[in-house]
């Protein structure tokens, strides 16, 4: 298509948007595993959930696996950045492997939170997504039976405690703002003594890439959010879009456009969870640029300059 014959589209680009800080030092750890010790180097689970990430480290010499069993004997292996139950270190120290922790810093926060408040005698009703990593992360910091999932408001109205006031709750990092606050609202309505987090345990990231996409979401009647389909935070910037009345769409990579998404449409929001790399948005925005005039705008609504320290093994590396 010439340049002329192209209809012209509006690109708003949210920004914050993709890596975040432990994102960026979770896969810092596995480069530099290799680095350090050479290929292969061992991920227990995905580092992070995004696929273009995981088959980049493959490439340099990682290899994935979703169990302990199958790091062989004698090479080093890397935790993901969703945090691990605590069995996980302690079974690799008993067969003497070699290992990085890749958990974001303030996953950690929330296990010492965990660990703290069953200390001090409180049973956690823990605010997450069944089954996502994190969330089996954090119950297994603490002994069986001393925390409750809770997923929606439904579950914070239903749930029956033993001891009402000797409560406590956590949430996992990469929830939506708004459900988590009906949800706190309810715990906290039902449950008055319960020992809340200052505000909640969703991170810095999270939550300013759900302000960012709200920024956008009405000024344009699609938004794009770069994500895989496992990835907590991504599906929550689509909630978030939807919510302000524009359709959503997770794309993993440029080429799950459909293009049929794109009728009558002038402006589109693109955004990137937080373990999607800037070099897929560059990606899609010339992908549009192939059947459209684009005009890209990028719509900042604050500025991150938030960095992890590396594992103190890492740092000669
Ligand atoms: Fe850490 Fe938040 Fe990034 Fe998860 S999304 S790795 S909790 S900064």
């Amino acid at each position: 298509m010439t340049d002329a014959a192209k209809p012209p589209l509006d690109l708003l680009i949210a920004a914050p948007r993709g890596f975040c800080a432990g994102v960026d030092r979770a896969i810092q750890i596995v480069e530099l595993a290799i680095e350090r010790y050479g290929a292969p180097v061992y991920v227990r689970h995905e580092i992070v959930h995004n696929k273009f990430v995981v088959d980049s480290l493959k490439a340099k010499g990682a290899v994935f696996v979703e169990t302990l069993d199958d790091v062989p004997d004698g090479v080093p292996v890397v935790f993901s950045a969703h945090g691990v139950p605590k069995a996980v270190p302690a079974k690799a120290a008993s067969r003497g492997l070699s290992y990085l922790d890749a958990t974001c810093p303030l996953v950690s926060k929330v296990h010492r939170q965990a660990e703290r408040l069953v200390a001090a005698g409180r049973h956690i009703l823990f605010v997450g997504h069944a089954g996502h990593p994190e969330v089996i992360g954090t119950f297994g910091q603490v002994p069986q039976g001393h925390m409750t999932l809770i997923e929606t408001e439904a579950d914070a109205e239903s749930f029956v405690a033993a001891d009402p006031d000797n409560l406590a709750f956590l949430t996992q990092t990469t929830l939506s703002v708004d459900d988590t606050a009906a949800i706190m609202a309810v715990l906290q309505r039902r449950f008055p003594s319960i020992v809340a987090p200052k505000a909640d345990d969703i991170c810095y990231a999270t939550s300013n890439r759900q302000a960012a996409v709200k920024a956008i979401a009405a000024q344009v009647q699609l938004v794009l959010v770069i994500g895989a389909p496992n990835s907590s935070n991504s599906l929550r910037l689509v909630e978030v879009a939807e919510r302000e009345g524009t359709p959503g769409k997770l794309v993993q990579r440029a080429d799950d456009l459909d293009w049929a998404w794109l009728d009558g449409v002038g402006a589109v929001g693109i955004t990137a969870g937080a373990s999607a790399p800037e070099v897929l948005v560059r990606e899609l925005v010339d992908k549009l640029a192939t059947r459209f005039t684009v005009t890209e705008r990028e719509v900042e609504t604050t500025r991150e300059s938030i960095a992890f320290k590396l594992p103190r093994e890492l740092w000669a590396a």
